[in-house]
């Protein structure tokens, strides 16, 4: 495979800080540069065949929707009652839902009207609660597990890719119905004053408001953190692929792929791989078209895109996908666990701004969207009787009460044991992981089970665990497991 994908020279993504992360591009999840050159081919080195793939980027692709969207007068100095900024998933979502209880809304973003640019992946069941099946282009009846060669679990879970472009589109049309205004421009600060806030923009507008929703995702515009910033980091590397063939069944999406023969002949990635693992993650849309989409699950310091590419055309190679043509290509930076951000303080969240990434998967569009509604009711409900830092307050509570908040220490618990895993352990993890009762995989995966469930299910997943992975949690798990605690008795209500 000598040719694949070159990094571009501006690899921009997320500078992790301190306090959080610079950002280098207007996009850094996700950069689309340069043109298609020529068809791939495996060389004899993986370094060749790893910038040999880099060569098939994809051309720049942004879509815009075709929305004529009504703009913020900004004659009017009108003050109101929500501005959101940021306009993904979760600000759309909160937008739509507060704007249809009939109060203000001026969602400001810097692209209103693009097309989200990640490729996002959920359980059906997830979004059937929400009533949201138009919004899947594709589903599967299931998904599959290689844990290694010889040894794979079917999941009989439906899953499904949304269909950005109809999510972003049903969203935007209520907006549009229920009055939200839209501003294109990027936030830079926020004034409070004692009832109402003045957001500031690039352009120089000023926009005064009774609630202001941070909506930015893990760029974190305005949430403040006031401790250490410390995330795993999800780094993933995916392509949308005409192929010529894959093996894998159009039926069933491949959730994870921890087989490792593909590096057998490169023994030093081999070695890396044995200690920090990637897993290929594929949606077969046809025998010729795949999202196929290597995967570090979560590692601190996060793994280089490069090493991941690397990965990823051995991989390719070992599996016999000759890649054609690029459709899309995705850099995917997502920061994990890590402390949330204050509570309460004056700007509220949503989203990736607001700690609400599954600190254990990096999952998160599903939870925000229903989380959604929980804001929303939230800043209309308390508007009427309170203001300011007060008002702030009610809607953060409602966003991380006690029991979410339990429910993410456990996850970052998770996280630190999946921290410490190598190759080996990581399957034994998910051998038994996968062997669980439906209910506590499910409910785990899609942040359905809370405190004391969620011991039940820590207890069933060490009964199931082999004695080995018993031991690696019990020595890996200790040191994780009392800061849970420590940090649990600290967070009392
Ligand atoms: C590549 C990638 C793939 C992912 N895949 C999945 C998946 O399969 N399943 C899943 O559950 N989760 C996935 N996630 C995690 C998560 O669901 C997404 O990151 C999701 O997009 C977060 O939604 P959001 O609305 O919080 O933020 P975003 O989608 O990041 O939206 C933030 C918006 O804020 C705007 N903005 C930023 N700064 C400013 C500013 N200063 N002023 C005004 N506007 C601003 C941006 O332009 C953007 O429109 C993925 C993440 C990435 C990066």
């Amino acid at each position: 495979m000598d040719t694949l994908l070159r990094t571009p020279n501006k690899l921009e993504f997320f500078i992790p800080q301190f306090h959080g992360f610079e950002r280098l591009s207007p996009n850094p999840s996700r950069v689309k540069l340069g043109v298609k050159k020529r068809a791939i081919r495996i060389g004899s080195s993986i370094t060749s065949a790893s910038s040999a793939l880099l060569d098939l980027v994809p051309e720049t692709k942004k879509e815009n929707l075709d929305f004529d969207l009504p703009l913020y007068d900004t004659s009017l100095n009108k003050t109101v009652d929500l501005a959101i900024v940021g306009g993904g998933p979760a600000g759309l979502a909160v937008a739509q839902q507060v704007s249809e209880a009939g109060l203000s809304v001026c969602s400001i973003d810097p692209s209103p009207k693009l097309i989200w640019p990640n490729n996002y992946g959920v359980w059906v069941d997830e979004f059937e609660a929400m009533d949201l099946l138009d919004c899947l282009d594709t589903t599967w009846s299931g998904a599959v597990v290689y844990i290694n060669d010889g040894a794979e679990k079917d999941l009989s879970r439906p899953y499904g890719r949304v269909n950005r472009k109809q999510l972003k589109s049903k969203m935007l049309q209520k907006c549009i119905t229920n009055g939200v205004r839209f501003h294109q421009a990027k936030v830079t600060n926020v004034v409070h004053e004692e009832v109402n806030s003045t957001v500031v923009c690039s352009d120089g507008v000023k926009i005064q408001a009774s609630v202001v929703l941070d909506a930015t995702g893990f760029s974190r515009c305005l949430v403040q953190y006031d401790k250490p910033y410390n995330p795993g980091y999800q780094v993933a590397y995916g392509i949308v692929a005409e192929v010529d063939g894959h093996p894998f069944d159009v039926d069933k999406m491949v959730f994870m792929d921890w087989r490792d023969k593909h590096l057998d002949a490169y023994p030093e990635v081999k070695e890396r791989n044995s200690k920090i693992p990637t897993f290929l993650y594929a949606m077969p849309f046809s025998s010729n078209r795949i999202f196929l989409e290597e995967t570090s699950l979560v590692a601190r310091p996060g793994l280089k895109m490069e090493d991941i590419q690397e990965r990823m055309v051995a991989r390719l190679k070992h599996l016999g996908i000759n890649v054609k043509r690029i459709e899309e290509d995705e850099r995917c930076v997502i920061p994990m666990g890590g402390p949330l951000p204050v509570l309460p303080q004056r700007v509220v969240g949503i989203g990736g701004t607001a700690g609400m990434v599954h600190p254990s998967t990096g999952y998160m569009v599903a939870r925000t969207l229903a989380a959604a509604p929980i804001v929303a009711n939230a800043i209309v409900r308390y508007l009427g009787s309170t203001k300011g830092d007060e008002l702030s307050a009610e809607v953060w509570r409602d966003l991380w009460p006690i029991e979410r908040r339990r429910q993410r220490e456990f996850f970052c618990f998770g996280m630190d044991i999946l921290l410490k895993l190598d190759l080996d352990a990581t399957r034994r993890f998910f051998d038994a992981f996968f062997d669980l009762e439906p209910r506590y995989w499910h409910g785990f995966l899609s942040s359905r089970l809370f405190l004391p469930d969620l011991v039940f299910f820590g207890l069933s997943l060490f009964s199931h665990a082999s004695n080995t992975s018993r031991l690696e949690i019990m020595t890996k798990g200790t040191v994780p497991l009392a800061k849970m605690i420590n940090n649990l008795v600290k967070d009392r209500d």
